[in-house]
């Protein structure tokens, strides 16, 4: 879809705070004491009524109609709800925020306070994603995640008498002793929830991780000796779209599966290169430039570092600016992640004829390994490109080189 055609914001919050530190995870994410939380938010709110100086000082355009926001982390959900309340005053406050709007949270399940969830709900969050990973209570406890599953169908239960019914579970393929059949119980459970989205991703081990550093280490603490290999992680994934499939979940993109309609509209706006603005720690935005006929992106992305954040409120953002070449790079990979593929008249019309030659050649060298499907003027990944998707992304990095700069 061309991305010039939509002027409306998506805006990210970054809550890094954790209860308890999961085995496999590498985000920017901690076990922080309460008080940190109050300062962390005042340094939030600091950076959003600064956006729109630091957007004109940029020369990028900041739309101030906004149709999604996503509360990422971290675990939101641990915001004292006086918090959240100061958050959404503040961006209603600086930003015009569609009656629609998409607001999404993510929620550790078993951490949903009665009263944060009361003061989501008061605020207007329609959306919750869950971070389950496992319904089999021994692999969450084995990776670090302090719920079981009564207290996930109680969480669920909770949120629907909310009043929120559109509901993501996260579920992560490759946990330590996860086994084929054990995998199959937690898909069974997922889809007898009837949730309307869920996604799976399969685990890669960073070595930053716990559960890194012990397969590195030979340590047992965290079972890291089980984990299943990379074939049986792939025969899970290919096992989840069947059943997700036979739940009415269709996958929409490599790890996302959702009823109709109920796809993610936030998380859609990454893949469509659609404007974001992220706020708060290690949180990533892309804005257009403002500059007449100047048709470069920019990506910035805030410090990782928690205690140079809260300190400094001149946040430090790492900068880039795309040219042509590197936004038709980003189409081909970003939007061959949908299974809606990407469109090469689309790209025609906002790259130029010439331009999209070499990746299309690729595309069609791909198609002729069975990795694409080109359909018309259609192309998208086969079952196979999907499970090796980051090979299939890196044959179109550099092909658009020849392209002019447009900044
Ligand atoms: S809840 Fe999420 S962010 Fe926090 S430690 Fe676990 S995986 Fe990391």
């Amino acid at each position: 879809m061309p991305a010039s055609s939509h002027n409306s914001l998506g805006l990210y919050f970054s809550i890094p705070f954790c209860r308890a530190k999961c085995t496999y995870c590498n985000f920017a994410s901690g076990v922080y004491p309460a008080s940190d939380h109050a300062r962390y938010v005042d340094r939030l709110l600091e950076d959003l009524a600064n956006a729109p100086s630091w957007a004109e000082s940029m020369q990028v355009d900041l739309p101030k109609q906004v149709d999604t926001i996503y509360f990422g982390g971290g675990t939101p959900v641990l915001l004292a709800p006086e918090l959240f309340t100061r958050i959404f005053a503040a961006v209603r406050d600086r930003f015009q925020v569609d009656a629609d709007a998409e607001i999404t949270i993510e929620c550790a399940p078993g951490q949903l306070s009665d009263e944060t969830l009361a003061s989501m709900a008061e605020a207007g969050v329609n959306r919750v994603s869950l971070g389950v990973q496992s319904f089999v209570d021994r692999e969450a406890a084995l990776s670090g995640r302090l719920h079981t599953r009564t207290q996930v169908l109680d969480d669920l239960r909770r949120l629907r008498a909310a009043g929120i019914a559109n509901l993501n579970i996260d579920l992560l393929a490759g946990l330590a002793e996860q086994t084929m059949s054990s995998w199959r119980e937690s898909l069974s459970v997922l889809a007898e929830t009837g949730v309307p989205h869920a996604s799976v991703y399969m685990l890669e081990i960073d070595e930053d991780s716990r559960l890194g550093r012990e397969l590195i280490s030979g340590g047992a603490r965290y079972s890291a000796g089980l984990v299943p290999t990379d074939d049986a992680i792939a025969r899970m994934y290919e096992d989840a779209i069947l059943a997700f499939a036979d739940a009415g979940l269709q996958q929409y993109e490599i790890s996302n599966f959702a009823r109709e309609g109920q796809a993610s509209r936030h998380n859609l706006r990454y893949w469509q290169r659609r404007p974001y603005l992220g706020v708060g720690l290690d949180a990533s935005s892309m804005l257009r430039s403002s500059v007449e006929e100047d048709r470069a992106v920019l990506r910035a992305t805030t410090t990782d570092d928690l205690s140079g954040y809260l300190s400094n409120s001149e946040a430090s953002s790492e900068t880039a600016w795309l040219g042509s070449a590197q936004q038709l790079e980003e189409a081909w990979f970003l939007g061959l992640r949908c299974n809606s593929g990407v469109r090469i008249d689309d790209l025609r019309g906002e790259f130029g004829a010439s331009a999209i030659e070499p990746p299309v050649d690729a595309a069609r060298r791909l198609a002729a390994d069975g990795l694409l499907i080109m359909e018309g003027d259609i192309v998208r990944l086969t079952s196979r490109g999907r499970l090796i998707s980051n090979d299939v992304f890196a044959e179109f990095l550099g092909l658009a080189s020849a392209v002019e700069m447009a900044r």
